[in-house]
């Protein structure tokens, strides 16, 4: 009897060790994986599969990886469509939907911190008879031009310098104070003479030349949320619209206090360089 009651053990064991085999080597990590997989497909976003102890079976590994594998192809294009759909075509520097998206980053920020944050919108002098003189061509080619060492006045990977639209350019840069103000606005009217870039049907230089207007929180902090980041943006236009009607290849200031915070009309104005 006892032989009978070993032998019918023995045959309980086999199915039952191959059905714990199977939960171990199969079923846990293909669980796992459909978890991930439904959790992937609810929010949207695609994370690899990884397992925490190693996968015995060949065909789910490979499974693991072929997935994997199309997992990083997809984030790639992604990431490629994202700064495809955030640059300019013509000067490869953002575009109008990166700094909108920026401007609102930054106004977020200003609100929580004490910063001092200058906006700027810069336009290119006369740049309608330059095209209409020199050709569209070489008028994209100042344009590109323009847009990079402007591009290059912004450093910090929190600063930032778009293409605003046709030939208007924006800049959101911090400022320490008046000095750095002062040679934040040398430098960018020196970067665009440096390009030398000949314009003989301009009516204030043989160069081509830029007039921008600056808007300038100096210091920012909850009082904002009086303002709005679109009246920052006027503040910056009412004083490039200043500098335009002044004479054009200068700047004009506008400073935003507390105090004083908008006018329609800048209430610093600085002398063409
Ligand atoms: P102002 O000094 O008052 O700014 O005069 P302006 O001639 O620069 O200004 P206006 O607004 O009259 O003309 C802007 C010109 O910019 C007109 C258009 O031909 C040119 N422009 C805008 N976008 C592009 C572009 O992508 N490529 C080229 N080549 N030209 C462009
Ligand atoms: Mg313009
Ligand atoms: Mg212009």
């Amino acid at each position: 009897n006892l032989s009978i009651i070993t032998t019918f053990l023995l045959i309980a064991l086999i199915p039952g060790s191959i059905f714990i085999l199977m939960l171990y080597l199969l079923i846990t990590p293909i669980r796992k994986a459909t978890e991930l997989l439904q959790l992937n497909s609810q929010d949207g976003i695609l994370r690899p599969v990884l397992f925490t102890t190693p996968i015995r079976i060949r065909e789910l590994r490979q499974l693991r990886d072929t997935y994997n594998q199309l997992v990083y192809t997809a984030r790639q294009q992604q990431a490629r469509l994202e700064q495809l759909s955030n640059t300019d075509r013509l000067t490869n520097i953002p575009n109008r939907r990166a700094f909108d998206e920026a401007l609102e980053t930054t106004w977020r920020r200003l609100k929580r911190h004490q910063q001092s944050v200058a906006l700027i919108l810069v336009d290119i002098d006369y740049f309608k008879r330059f095209n209409d003189h020199y050709g569209h061509q070489a008028g994209d080619d100042a344009l590109h031009r323009v847009a990079q060492a402007l591009q290059s006045c912004a450093k910090r990977t929190d600063e930032m310098a778009a293409r605003f639209g046709g030939e208007e350019f924006a800049l959101i840069l911090y400022i320490e104070d008046a000095n750095s103000l002062d040679a934040t606005r040398h430098r960018i009217s020196e970067c665009i003479r440096e390009l030398n870039i000949l314009h003989g049907y301009s009516s204030v230089s043989h160069l081509l030349t830029i007039s921008f207007g600056i808007a300038w929180i100096r210091e920012s902090g909850q009082w904002l949320d009086r303002m709005s980041k679109e009246e920052w943006l006027r503040a910056a236009d009412a004083a490039l619209y200043e500098a335009k009607a002044s004479g054009r290849n200068c700047n004009m200031l506008q400073m935003i206090t507390p105090d004083v915070p908008f006018t329609e009309s800048p209430v610093w104005q600085q002398s063409p360089d």
